[in-house]
């Protein structure tokens, strides 16, 4: 005997007998048990009593008038939303057929009459038991799901961030390089499909940002940049992919280009509207921009190839100055060529010590002696003859290959200076070397310097170092740094070319300058307008008052001598005194004692 209340489900049954006495019998029973319990008296009954409320089991005799017990099991089976439900027949048929058909249409169990009541019980409860088991595994199943689901878009979500990190800049939200050539990739394939897809590639880079980073620190820089990306965006309609790639640079798609104006129209555009100023700090900055443009051709089957040539025009028009746009063409390849050329050349050159060094005299202007040189190196090229620096000291510049000549030119010279100061004693002699931007901002050049000056014995201040005013301008905090470690070591530094820069003097005090070397094309114009002395005496005032000394280059006539000796002009160089020399012809200059 079960005496005690089923301990793990309290079900709801329906019980199907066309037997009242049947029905009331086992009701009671269950009821007693704590059993909630309705009752049927036909199928027709039953299968309204479960429409309106779901049993949680229900006990089916199966002879009954109308619809007998095989046709209700197989209706609530047959029902989606009843199928679950677990039916238990309750009947005197007891041959084995009676049972497989029971449980053919669906039963969970089959209970012969006259049954035990226990027996009942028991069967009910592991019914309601199993019952109760199979919706906790539904319902861990529906938990589950869900949440695989949240994972799934979790995942999603970090793909799509991670996907937005590695096709986005950053910083400004735009298409990155990497999308930027996808794009172009596809739009190259779809020239080669169709010849009447014609595009361009606008390539921007702003012209002198080094100097705002320098200057207004790295957050104004970037405010900066995001404030071009929005002017840009906002200004340029009709573009189908604008990217920044990098740094300061900025690339442009137009494709659909159905006239080959849209593109160079766009260029001067964005040359507008990037001339008006940006409100970030409490002045007003101003950037300018240098645009390359480049259009499809046939023959582009590569991103590769059209980016390497609006890189190219984009420096073409650099060079032309700030503010200006250049279209590619084909002539420009032939400068790169021979920009390569050179650079295999200079290489060779190193090795086989095709490159020397010559040595221009600077004359105080005031007693007409000879108080130092300038070294200027030379490269005697088998095929081509002399090679003038001018020519191949940028693409030294632009390729690095200028760390390895510059420390050339200065151990070359710093053995040349102390060797004449040994033979020379009574000449006090000063030896000047060129040092380009890239030298200056080079980490290692104090302790290049150091070790120069240790090996070849000369004193630090013999030393002089010209910088064009523009490698201070371009890196004013690394300049800072860098000249007072040349002012501790008392070597001396001139600005090379003054005049042809940016030349503002009064930016220029604040750093440790000793010399201003007044470019050549002021000097020619003492001559040419013998009335006007053009700024010469502006800059030698000046440069005196802030407490430098001054060289005139190139001096050609006597006439300019004699007018940069009026205007008290310190020191002067040029081929009127003599032109650069190498190192056995200055020993022989040296001894004959020349005065000018
Ligand atoms: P720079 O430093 O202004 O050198 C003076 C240049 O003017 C030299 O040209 C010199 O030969 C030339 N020159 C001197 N007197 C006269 C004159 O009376 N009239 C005219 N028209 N020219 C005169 P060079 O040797 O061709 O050098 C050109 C430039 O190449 C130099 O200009 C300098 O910027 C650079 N350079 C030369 N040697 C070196 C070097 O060793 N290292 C580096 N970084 N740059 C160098
Ligand atoms: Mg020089
Ligand atoms: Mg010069």
């Amino acid at each position: 005997m079960i005496e005690n209340q089923p301990d793990i489900s309290i079900g709801n049954i329906l019980i199907i007998d066309d037997n009242p006495e049947n029905l009331r019998l086992l009701s009671r029973m269950l009821i007693r048990r704590g059993y909630e319990v309705r009752q049927a008296l036909n199928g027709a009954i039953a299968l309204r009593a479960i429409e309106i409320q779901r049993p949680d089991i229900v006990l089916l005799d199966i002879m009954m008038p109308q619809i007998n017990g095989y046709e209700v099991c197989k209706s609530i089976k047959d029902n989606p939303e009843t199928a679950q439900i677990p039916v238990i027949f309750l009947s005197a048929l007891d041959e084995v057929q009676n049972k497989l058909k029971g449980f053919a249409v669906g039963a969970a169990d089959y209970i012969t009459k006259p049954f035990q009541f226990d027996e009942v019980l028991v069967r009910v409860q592991s019914q309601l038991t199993l019952q109760s088991a199979r919706r906790k595994i539904i319902e861990l199943n529906r938990e589950l799901e869900q949440r695989v689901k949240e994972r799934t878009q979790q995942l999603e979500d970090v793909h799509a961030k991670l996907l937005k990190k590695a096709l986005y800049d950053e910083l400004t939200s735009l298409p990155n390089r990497v999308l930027f050539i996808k794009h172009l990739e596809a739009t190259i394939k779809g020239l080669q499909t169709d010849p009447n897809h014609q595009f361009a590639v606008l390539f921007l880079d702003c012209d002198r940002f080094k100097l705002i980073n320098d200057s207004l620190g790295h957050s104004v820089g970037d405010q900066l940049l995001i404030a071009i990306a929005k002017r840009l965006e906002s200004n340029l309609p009709n573009i189908d992919i604008l990217s920044r790639f990098g740094g300061d640079e900025f690339a442009i798609l137009l494709t659909n280009l159905t006239e080959p104006e849209i593109a160079t129209k766009m260029a001067e555009k964005i040359i507008d509207i990037l001339a008006q100023p940006f409100s970030i700090v409490s002045d007003p900055i101003y950037i300018n921009a240098s645009i390359g443009v480049a259009y499809s051709q046939a023959d582009y089957t590569r991103p590769e190839q059209i980016l390497r040539d609006v890189d190219t025009a984009m420096y073409r028009a650099k060079s032309r100055g700030t503010c200006c746009y250049q279209v590619f063409d084909s002539t420009m390849c032939k400068n790169a060529l021979s920009f390569l050329q050179l650079d295999t050349d200079l290489r060779t050159a190193i090795k086989e010590k095709q490159l020397g060094v010559n040595y221009q005299p600077i004359i105080a202007l005031e007693t007409g002696k000879i108080v130092g040189f300038e070294a200027l190196v030379c490269w005697d090229h088998p095929q081509r003859g002399l090679i003038s620096p001018q020519e191949f000291i940028p693409v030294a510049e632009e390729t690095g290959l200028i760390t390895e000549i510059g420390n050339f030119v200065l151990r070359q010279a710093g053995e040349q200076i102390y060797r004449w100061q040994q033979q020379f004693k009574d000449i006090p002699l000063t030896i000047s070397v060129n040092i380009t931007p890239r030298q200056f901002t080079q980490s290692n050049l104090i302790y290049q310097l150091d070790e120069i000056v240790e090996q070849t014995q000369i004193n630090y201040h013999s030393l002089k170092l010209e910088i064009k005013e523009s490698a201070i301008m371009d890196n004013l905090k690394t300049a800072q740094i860098i000249l007072n470690q040349l002012r501790q070591r008392e070597i001396q530094l001139s600005l090379d070319d003054f005049g042809t820069g940016y030349s503002s003097l009064s930016y220029l005090h604040s750093f440790p300058v000793d010399t201003l070397k007044i470019d050549r094309s002021f000097i020619q114009g003492l001559d040419e307008e013998p009335e006007k002395l053009g700024l010469v005496p502006v800059i030698i005032n000046i440069a005196q008052k802030m407490g430098m000394n001054v060289i005139a280059e190139g001096i050609e006539t006597a006439q300019q001598l004699k007018k940069l000796r009026q205007l008290n002009c310190d020191f002067g160089q040029g081929y009127f005194f003599c032109p650069p020399l190498n190192p056995e012809q200055v020993v022989n200059l040296l001894l004959s004692s020349p005065q000018w």
